[in-house]
C-alpha cells in the first residue's frame, strides 16, 4: 500500500496507471485528477515496505493475534525465543507475544532446554498484516482481488 500522494506521483510520471478507480480528486494548482483506488505499476518501481524494519511490540502482538504462542492465553509480553542474553537478537524471526506466566517460566531458557515447541516459525508478517495493526480503517473493498498477491507488479493505495 502506498500514500496516495505517492500514486499520484507513480500516475503523472506515467510509471503506472489507473486500474480501479477511488472516491474524490487530487487537486493542485495545476491538476486535478480523479484519485484512484488500486494503481498498475507500468514498470518495477521500488516501495518502501516496513517489513525490513525491526519488530515493535504492536507488530509482534498483531502479527500473532494477540496470544501467548506457547499456551494460547492472551499476551501481554514479548519473548525472545533465543533469549537475548544467548545472543538472541531482536527479529521478526526471534520475538513472539507470550503471556507473562509462560515468559516468566522460559525465562533466559531455550526451548530445546524446556521442552517447549513454537507452533509455526515466526516470520514477518505481511504487508496487509503491517496495514491493519497500523490502526488503520478496513481496506477498500475495491483492493480484494489485488491483496492476495503481494507484489512488485502491483502497488495498493492507503
Ligand atoms: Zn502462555
Amino acid at each position: 500500500m502506498i500514500p496516495v500522494k505517492r500514486a499520484a506521483v507513480l500516475l503523472l510520471t506515467r510509471k503506472a496507471e489507473t486500474v480501479t478507480p477511488g472516491d474524490g480528486f487530487l487537486r493542485s494548482e495545476t491538476m486535478h485528477i480523479p484519485v484512484p483506488s488500486v494503481v498498475r505499476l507500468n514498470r518495477y518501481v521500488p516501495i518502501p515496505r516496513q517489513v525490513g524494519s525491526s519488530p515493535s511490540r504492536r507488530g509482534v502482538f498483531a502479527r500473532d493475534d494477540w496470544r501467548c504462542v506457547y499456551c494460547n492465553a492472551s499476551a501481554e509480553t514479548i519473548d525472545h525465543v533465543v533469549p537475548r542474553s544467548r545472543g538472541g537478537t531482536h527479529t521478526w524471526d526471534n520475538v513472539v507475544a507470550a503471556c507473562a506466566p509462560c515468559n516468566h517460566r522460559k525465562s533466559d531458557k531455550t526451548l530445546a532446554e524446556l521442552g517447549w515447541r513454537l507452533p509455526r516459525v515466526p516470520r514477518p508478517p505481511s504487508g496487509w498484516q503491517l496495514r491493519g495493526f497500523r490502526g488503520q480503517r478496513r481496506p477498500d473493498p475495491a483492493w480484494e482481488a489485488w491483496l492476495p498477491r503481494h507484489g512488485k507488479e502491483r502497488a495498493r493505495l492507503s
